[in-house]
């Protein structure tokens, strides 16, 4: 006859477990619903959408198990060469020529401490024509040695590489040093981003945070008052970008590096 299992009692330490489990899964429904209003709104409200940012975990005990997203390369989406005769980012950085094509010596680390995000206002037929277009617009109309933006996060949810993280942007003037550019596909001062190009950039950012051990994120309107870039649907959403990569958001983070 085989022995009855005696009575098991939860010690303090399986309930301790439980409690842990309960709080993990609270925080992905917290991110399901956050989800499912961002998805929900569009389809019911071209009004703002309506968001409850829940607090950010832990940073680093979420970011250390981020993997770096798929990116589409510049050679797999037809990114055109460099051009170093480019009016204005002519020839490479030196004292005498500061707005010149500008590698960084540094660890990249060092380097960056702020994220900002634009909107390409522009789109063409799709996220790839897209990201053509608007290095060609950077680069035989902005007079730039190549397109502005280190990331552009396509409508599809594809991420694409822009210009190389080891050399400075043109994205926001007056911050360039040290700001890495990420543009979202499209017009977010008219459209809402889809779920799935929000959540692209979301985890990119994440990934960058860590990658690059940065401290803020800022719109570019934020260091540039000026422009409306990048669009009040996409500037709204700034917070939850913000909190979901444990980053401060505005413009104190600025490092130049120098
Ligand atoms: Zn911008």
């Amino acid at each position: 006859m085989p022995q009855s299992r005696p009575v098991t009692r939860l010690t303090r330490r399986d309930l301790l477990g439980l409690a842990g489990m309960a709080a993990a899964g609270s925080g992905l429904a917290c991110l399901g619903t956050v989800l499912g209003y961002l998805a929900l709104d569009r389809l019911v409200s071209p009004q703002r959408p309506t968001v409850t940012p829940s607090p950010p975990p832990t940073r680093p005990a979420v970011l250390k198990q981020i993997d770096r997203p798929g990116i589409l390369s510049r050679q797999d989406w037809g990114a055109r060469t460099l051009n170093h005769e480019a009016p204005n980012e002519f020839g490479f950085y030196s004292a005498e020529n500061p707005d010149g094509w500008r590698v960084y010596d540094e660890d990249l680390r060092i380097v960056y401490r702020t994220v900002v995000v634009h909107h390409s206002v522009l789109y063409e037929d799709d996220d790839l024509s897209t990201m053509r277009a608007i290095q060609e617009q950077h680069m035989d109309l902005r007079g730039w040695a190549d397109i502005a933006y280190h990331f552009g996060v396509g409508q599809s949810g594809q991420v694409f590489e822009g210009r190389s993280l080891t050399v400075r942007g043109t994205h926001v003037e007056g911050f360039n040093t040290g700001s890495v550019g990420v543009v979202f596909l499209g017009d977010f001062s008219v459209n809402h981003p889809s779920s799935f190009q929000f959540e692209a950039g979301r985890r990119l950012i994440d990934w960058l945070a860590l990658r690059l051990e940065l401290t803020y994120l800022a719109g570019h309107s934020d260091f540039n008052p000026d422009t409306d870039c990048p669009g009040r649907y996409l500037r709204e959403l700034l917070p939850i970008l913000a909190q979901s990569a444990g980053l401060s958001l505005g413009t104190a983070g600025y490092f130049a590096g120098d």
